[in-house]
């Protein structure tokens, strides 16, 4: 153990209160941490089983500084806390992943232009910030693309798509406000035989520990089901593999880095978005591997060795999405079955109450 290590009672901040923080907070008990969670309301899903909570905004500086000030490490599970706010706290402790890294993913044009800048392909892209940039683009990049906002975009929110006959007038004015106020990014529609992503831990001392890339099917844009292994070739696999450490490396990523990648029919692999963070494709993890994602984020944040993440079994991941809650019986009476609810109180359309993880015959990766 190195002196940068967390003793057991120490104590993990979690900015945000939603599922990937309630699993975090109970990976990190099972660890002998504490965990103080900073979220927007008293009962959200991650403060519900943490030792500690804050309830203020993530501009209200009195209340930052309180946080900062009771926490060993400060990690977060979701990206759009402001810049500013990292960087206050780690005035006062560690911030992992550092802020360096959220400006980065926080941001569409910087997170494309980074993987590129390693030489990992990307959809070839355009920054728009006005309807005549767009025709400029449209022009340049062709048909079909998809615009998105650059900032706070997440399960397809702000996303217009460009067919030939688009006028660019009406799609800039249909893609609402955001894009006016903090740009847009116009991306050639990729043609994908299937979506995967990659989830990797980085410790404390730059050591690094990859889940094998599994295949994502979404519905409505919504995270559906999770397949573990993807069914794609081991060379693919490689590929992926690799450009998610490179990615996690390049950024100097202290914690998770999810890296969601697009397999074409002739095996390239693109990257099209990355978190650092727990990510719903991980979740499969928590039932099937050695060692869960959550549990790899608190080892990888408080200085301790990294678990070894292989699969005792295959799995597949399946969210449960509104009213889909409501078939929990069923599934507790499944022994194929792992249920795990988010402790919400409010159901509603598009929201994600809980997942199950289906499990397979053991196997020996
Ligand atoms: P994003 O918000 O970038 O994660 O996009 C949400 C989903 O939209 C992705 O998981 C894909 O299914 C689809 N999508 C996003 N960008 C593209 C693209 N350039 N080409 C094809 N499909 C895309």
């Amino acid at each position: 153990m190195s002196e940068r290590t967390l003793p057991p009672g120490a104590t993990i901040g979690i900015l945000g209160g939603g599922q990937l923080g309630r699993m975090t907070a109970l990976a990190a008990a099972s660890l002998g941490y504490r965990c103080h969670i900073y979220c927007q309301s008293a009962d959200e899903p991650a403060a519900q089983v943490a030792a500690q909570k804050t309830v203020a905004t993530f501009d209200d500086a009195k209340a930052i500084d309180r946080f900062a000030a009771s926490v060993d490490v400060a990690t977060l599970e979701f990206e759009n806390v402001p810049i500013t706010t990292l960087e206050r706290i780690r005035g006062a402790a560690p911030v992992y992943p550092a802020p360096a890294v959220q400006a980065v993913a926080q941001n569409r044009l910087k997170e494309k232009t980074f993987a590129n800048s390693l030489g990992i392909a990307t959809a070839p892209f355009r920054a728009v910030t006005s309807a005549d940039e767009l025709r400029a683009a449209i022009a340049e990049i062709g048909t079909p693309s998809v615009l998105k906002t650059t900032r706070m975009g997440y399960d397809g929110k702000g996303q217009v798509s460009i067919k030939a006959d688009t006028d660019p007038e009406v799609a800039w004015a249909e893609s609402g406000s955001s894009l006016a106020t903090e740009g847009g990014i116009l991306e050639g529609f990729i043609d994908f035989s299937c979506e995967v992503s990659v989830i990797v831990a980085r410790g404390t001392g730059g050591e690094t520990s990859a889940f094998i890339p599994v295949e994502n099917r979404h519905t409505n844009h919504i995270l559906d089901e999770t397949i573990a292994p993807a069914n794609i070739s081991a060379e693919t696999a490689n590929t992926a593999n690799d450009i998610a450490i490179r990615l996690t490396e390049g950024l100097d990523v202290v914690g998770l880095l999810a890296i969601e990648m697009f397999v074409t029919s002739n095996g390239n692999v693109l990257v099209n978005e990355v978190a650092p963070r727990p990510h719903n494709s991980g979740h499969w993890t928590m039932d099937a591997c050695r060692t869960s994602q959550f549990e790899q984020l608190v080892r990888a944040i408080s200085g301790l060795p990294l678990g070894d993440p292989s699969r005792r079994c295959d799995a597949v991941m399946k969210n449960l999405i509104g009213n889909d809650v409501e078939d929990w019986p069923k599934h507790l009476a499944d022994p194929a079955a792992k249920l795990h609810l988010y402790g919400k109180s409010e159901t509603r359309p598009g929201r994600k109450m809980g997942h199950i993880n289906f499990l397979g015959k053991p196997t020996n990766s």
